[in-house]
C-alpha cells in the first residue's frame, strides 16, 4: 500500500491513527538515544582484561622499556596482528595513538599548512581546495574538512561505492585534491567498496599531482554475519596504477576494545609514512607503547581479534535484527521509507518520504527519542533532499531500542501522512 492509493479520507483517519500512538508515545516519558554509534557497556567489558595488563611485564618484544619515550612507528608485534587484518605489509603500517581521527585531522592540517610530498605547494596556499565526499557519509569526516575551509562536493554512495562517473568528471579539476571513503560497511549506508571501484579509484588519472584517498577502515572487522567481507587492496592498488602515495588507510581498536582507550592505525606508502612521521615527530616522542603492549597481548593474534569481533556480534546482531524487524513490521506495507540491511559496522540508513527527515527527528526529540540531526550524513548538515536518518542501534538495550524504533515508526509514519495531506 502506497499512500498515493489511499483517498484524503483514508489519509486523514491514518493521521489520526498515529496522532494518537504518537500521543501515548509522548505520555510515555521516554529518554532514549540512538544519536551516535557507541559500543554498548557489554561491549567494553569483553575487555576488562586489558585493564590488568600488562602488569611488571612492560617490555616489548625487542626489549623496550614501554614505560619510557620513544618509538614513533608504534610496537611492532602489535603493527604485525593489524597489518594481517588490514592487509598491508607490516612496514608500511603505523600504530599511534587513541583515535584515528586525530590521524586524518593531522594529514589534512600537514596538507594544508605543509603540503603532501607531491604537493607543488602547501594546499592553503591554493585559491580552493575542494574534496569528495561520498553521501551519505561520516559527519566527523565532514566537519573535520569544513574546519580547514577545505569546500565539499558530494557524490552518491552506491552499493559498491562511490558513483565513479561522478568521480571521474570532478578529478579533473586541479582544486580537486582528496576525498573521503569509508570503504568496509561504510557509515551510514553500510556499503562495502568493491575490488573494481577500488582499482578504478587507484589508477583513475587526476588533474591534481597530490590527490589523496582517505581511505577510513573504520570497521574492517566488525562483520554482523558469518561472512567475513575482504575489503579492498587500495594500497596495493595504488602502488600498481603508479600512484603509491594516492591513499591512506586509517583503523583503529576504538570498536574492538575500548572505544576512548584503544590504538590507532595508519598505513600508507613508505615516503607518505616518512612525511607524516616526520610531522608528528614534531608534536610527541611517541606513542603511548603501554597501551599497544597491553593491546598486544591481551589480542595476540589476528585469530584473537577476530574472536573477540565475534564476541562484539553476538551482543550487535541482535541489536540490528531488532531494528529491522520493527522497520519491516511497522513500515513494510507502506510506501513511506527504505533502509539498509547491513553486514557489518554500526549503523542503519533509513530513508523517509522526501521533505520529513527533519520533521520525523523534531517529533521523536518531543516524544524523548534522540535520534542523530537530519542531514548530519552530508556535508554542511544539510541534506538536499531532507529524507535521510542514521540509526545507530549499539549502545542502547534491546528493550530500549524497541521501544525507541516503535517510537521512530511512528513518527516516519506521521509526518509521511501530514506531508501527503500537504
Ligand atoms: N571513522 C568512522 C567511519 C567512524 O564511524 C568512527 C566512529 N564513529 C571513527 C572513524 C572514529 O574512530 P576513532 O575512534 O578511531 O577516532
Amino acid at each position: 500500500m502506497t499512500f498515493d492509493d489511499l483517498s484524503p479520507d483514508q489519509i486523514r483517519a491514518l493521521i489520526e491513527e498515529q496522532a494518537a500512538a504518537y500521543d501515548a508515545l509522548r505520555s510515555a516519558g521516554l529518554t532514549l538515544d540512538l544519536t551516535r554509534g557507541k559500543p554498548a557497556p557489554a561491549q567494553l567489558d569483553l575487555s576488562a582484561e586489558l585493564l590488568a595488563l600488562p602488569g611488571d611485564d612492560f617490555r616489548a618484544a625487542d626489549g623496550t622499556d614501554t614505560r619510557n619515550y620513544g618509538g614513533l612507528n608504534g610496537l611492532v608485534e602489535l603493527r604485525e596482528i593489524f597489518a594481517e587484518l588490514l592487509h598491508v605489509p607490516v612496514d608500511q603500517l603505523l600504530a599511534e595513538g587513541n583515535a584515528s581521527l586525530e590521524l586524518m585531522h593531522d594529514t589534512i592540517v600537514f596538507s594544508m599548512l605543509l603540503g603532501t610530498p607531491d604537493s607543488p605547494r602547501p594546499w592553503a596556499q591554493e585559491d580552493e581546495v575542494v574534496f569528495i565526499c561520498p553521501v551519505p557519509g561520516y559527519d566527523r569526516h565532514f566537519a573535520l574538512t569544513q574546519k580547514y575551509g577545505i569546500r565539499m562536493v558530494s557524490v552518491e554512495m552506491r552499493e559498491d561505492g562511490p558513483d565513479m562517473a561522478a568521480v571521474r568528471e570532478l578529478v579533473q579539476d586541479p582544486k580537486v585534491k582528496g576525498m573521503w571513503i569509508v570503504p568496509t560497511y561504510s557509515n551510514p549506508s553500510g556499503a562495502v567498496v568493491s575490488e573494481a571501484v577500488a582499482a578504478e579509484l587507484a589508477a583513475m588519472e587526476t588533474a591534481a599531482p597530490d590527490f589523496r584517498i582517505l581511505w577510513d577502515n573504520a570497521y574492517a572487522v566488525h562483520h554482523l554475519t558469518d561472512e567475513r567481507t575482504k575489503s579492498a587492496d587500495i594500497l596495493g592498488l595504488c602502488a600498481a596504477s603508479g600512484h603509491p602515495n594516492r591513499a591512506l588507510m586509517y583503523a583503529s581498536t576504538s570498536k574492538i576494545t575500548f572505544a576512548g582507550a584503544g590504538v590507532a592505525f595508519l598505513a600508507s606508502s613508505q615516503e607518505n609514512l616518512d612525511w607524516y612521521l616526520a610531522n608528528i615527530g614534531k608534536r610527541t616522542i611517541g606513542p603511548d607503547k603501554l597501551n599497544q603492549l597491553r593491546h598486544a597481548r591481551y589480542l595476540r593474534d589476528a585469530e584473537g581479534v577476530l574472536a573477540l569481533m565475534d564476541k562484539h556480534r553476538q551482543i550487535l546482531a541482535p541489536k540490528f535484527d531488532a531494528v529491522l524487524e520493527i522497520l519491516e513490521s511497522r513500515l513494510g506495507g507502506h510506501d513511506v521509507a527504505t533502509w539498509s540491511v547491513p553486514k557489518g559496522g554500526y549503523f542503519i540508513n533509513l530513508d523517509v518520504v522526501e521533505g520529513t527527515a527533519a520533521r520525523v527527528v523534531q517529533l521523536a526529540k518531543e516524544a524523548g527519542i534522540a535520534l542523530t540531526p537530519a542531514g548530519s550524513s552530508f556535508p554542511y548538515g544539510k541534506d538536499p533532499l531532507d529524507r535521510n536518518i542514521r540509526l545507530a542501534p549499539s549502545f542502547p538495550t534491546i528493550e530500549e531500542l524497541r521501544a525507541a524504533m516503535e517510537g521512530v515508526a511512528t513518527c516516519v509514519l506521521l509526518a509521511a501522512a501530514e506531508k501527503s495531506l500537504g
